[in-house]
């Protein structure tokens, strides 16, 4: 057996055993590697035979020896495997039930616009999961509503799917598998659980409220496989048939009375197909969901009436539905989420980009410098709770600083900076930390010769005032200052506050974007230096340096 592929199996079986204290089935441990090595897929036949060799060898171990060996041979899945144990009793997920031998999961977005919020809640909680249990994640971007496909959202999806980084093993476009759903919508005719209805919307409807059949449910198998041929075949324009499944007249919920599940779309065209016959949302996502074998949804509330009428298709199947379960509604206070008002907003001008501070998206909060590993421990914290929750952005922002605070450099950045002229102080150097607390990260020199700009919203008034790392100062008005001494305890003393300064004409302009306005000021040099990365401003918060223009850095606020 080739010798790096027994290491990954023997890693995996390790560690799975090390983590339930028995030796592992082989089909936890196959689901389990394949999801994570999806580079195996070829060896699949090899795989068993190799795997039954390890697990037997696993099994002749002492289990105490187990983790030790595991360490031996992948110290980082033991550290792994420790830091995750701290993590989960911090928050854990419910288990989901009938997921022991791995699970198959899958994300679904439609490609309407970029990814926001809302959607990281639906992908990191089944990737959370996907990543418990072992076994597949399935991307399926869902793209049979000619009208809500945004040809650039194919790849703005991906590309924050990228950034979420989530451990998707398939990618399915529905766009592809249009000739199934037909297939499907047949044999479903065929069985007698559908119909081709050719009413007049508003006659269906009236029909429907008062529990009553309408005249094409009386169709024989032929007359609907007839009427659906000519459907395929361009005999009807837009609005004037539609198929539906046949479910309880007598339901309390009429949304669910004989629900539709394909419609003619004359226009647009779709972006990537030649059609114009389309599966409904809750035929597609029956037939997907069956087909590629998933095994559980988490999906929002929002979906519940969905999952009712598409237990119908599952039972005219005699498909088994997957393991639902339905996470409460998430409210983001101060956000436009919905993909249409956003588009609408940046085709006015109001918002300057997908990307623009003000909104959700993924791509406009990573362009504030929030990290995917802060939104995804905000949206395990959140759960899958099925109450109505507000999404906090104090979580968000706490998770963030926990992940960037280390990595962040600290930078004076003065907002509207006034200059003072400083009498009597000695000309120095300022050393000041790049990271309080640790001197290897190395310090910044600020050059201090007469004159300093200060922060306007801290001069105002008289009094004295300790320019941070440097000396105390006593402010006249009129941009004139005193020097007032070296001691940080004189200064307590005083209640001077501490303020962050720069030595005038040494700074570079900085626009700090922030969602209620820009603000301009100056920043130290060595700020531009980070384009890309984060730093904190001291003081005012963390930012995300964006870019630099024309001598001006761009930053982008984060939080505090
Ligand atoms: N494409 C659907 C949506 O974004 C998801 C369908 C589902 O989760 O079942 O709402």
């Amino acid at each position: 057996m080739d010798a790096a592929l027994r290491r990954i199996l023997y890693i995996y079986a390790l560690e799975n055993a090390a983590k339930h204290g028995s030796v592992p089935r082989a089909k936890a441990v196959m689901g389990k590697v394949l999801g994570t090595h999806p580079e195996l897929r070829p060896h699949a036949k090899e795989l068993p035979a190799a795997l039954e060799e390890v697990l037997a060898e696993v099994a002749t171990m002492a289990p105490e020896a187990w983790k030790a060996k595991l360490a031996e041979l992948a110290p980082e899945v033991v550290d792994e495997m420790d830091a995750g144990k701290k993590k989960e009793t911090k928050k854990e997920l419910p288990p989901l039930e009938e997921a022991e031998d791995g699970v198959v999961m899958r994300f679904a977005p439609n490609p309407s616009g970029p990814l926001h919020l809302g959607h990281a809640r639906a992908a990191f909680l089944n990737d959370a999961y996907v990543k418990r249990y072992g076994g597949r994640y399935v991307l399926r971007i869902e793209d049979t509503d000619p009208r809500r496909v945004d040809p650039d959202a194919y790849r703005m999806v991906q590309e924050d799917i990228e950034w979420m980084g989530l451990g998707v093993t398939d990618i399915v476009y529905q766009s592809d598998r249009m000739d199934i759903y037909y297939d499907l919508c047949r044999k479903l005719i065929e069985i007698g659980g559908a119909y081709v209805c050719t009413c007049d919307a508003g006659r269906f409807r009236e029909l429907k409220l008062a529990k009553k059949a309408c005249p094409c449910r009386a169709h024989t198998v032929e007359e609907n496989l007839e009427l659906w041929e000519q459907m395929l075949s361009g005999g009807f324009a837009e609005g004037q048939v539609t198929v539906r499944v046949k479910t309880d007249l007598e339901h309390p919920d009429p949304a669910i009375r004989d629900f539709s599940i394909f419609r003619i779309v004359d226009s647009p065209a779709h972006p990537r197909i030649e059609a114009k016959v389309y599966p409904l949302m809750n035929f597609s996502v029956v037939v997907d969901d069956h087909l590629l074998g998933i095994t559980h949804v988490i999906r929002g509330k929002d979906h519940i009436a969905n999952t009712r009428r598409q237990r119908y298709i599952f039972d005219y199947f005699g498909w088994k539905p997957p393991v639902y379960r339905h996470y409460g509604r998430m409210s983001i206070e101060g956000l436009v989420l919905s993909t249409s008002s956003m588009h609408q907003g940046i085709d006015e001008g109001t918002y300057t980009g997908w990307d623009d501070v003000h909104l959700g998206t993924l791509r406009a909060i990573a362009r504030r410098g929030i990290q995917p590993e802060a939104v995804r421990r905000a949206m395990v914290d959140l759960g899958t709770g099925d109450t109505d929750i507000s999404f906090s952005w104090e979580n968000l922002y706490a998770q963030n600083k926990a992940v960037i605070d280390e990595t962040s450099d600290r930078f004076f950045f003065v907002p509207n900076p006034v200059r003072y002229e400083v009498e009597g102080a000695p000309e120095q150097r300022a050393r000041v930390p790049l990271y309080p607390g640790d001197e290897k990260r190395g310090v910044r020199e600020l050059a201090f010769t007469s004159a300093v700009v200060l922060p306007a919203a801290e001069v105002e008034g008289a009094g004295m005032v300790r320019l941070k790392d440097l000396f105390n100062i006593e402010l006249k008005g009129e941009g004139q200052a005193a020097y007032a001494g070296d001691d940080l305890a004189a200064a307590r003393e005083a209640k001077a506050p501490i303020i962050q300064w720069l030595p005038a004409e040494y700074g570079i302009p900085c626009t700090l974007r922030t969602p209620e306005g820009d603000i301009a000021g100056v920043c130290e040099p060595e700020v531009t230096e980070h384009v890309g990365g984060t730093v904190q401003f001291e003081r005012v918060g963390f930012a995300r340096i964006d870019r630099v223009e024309d001598g001006r850095v761009v930053a982008f606020f984060a939080h505090r």
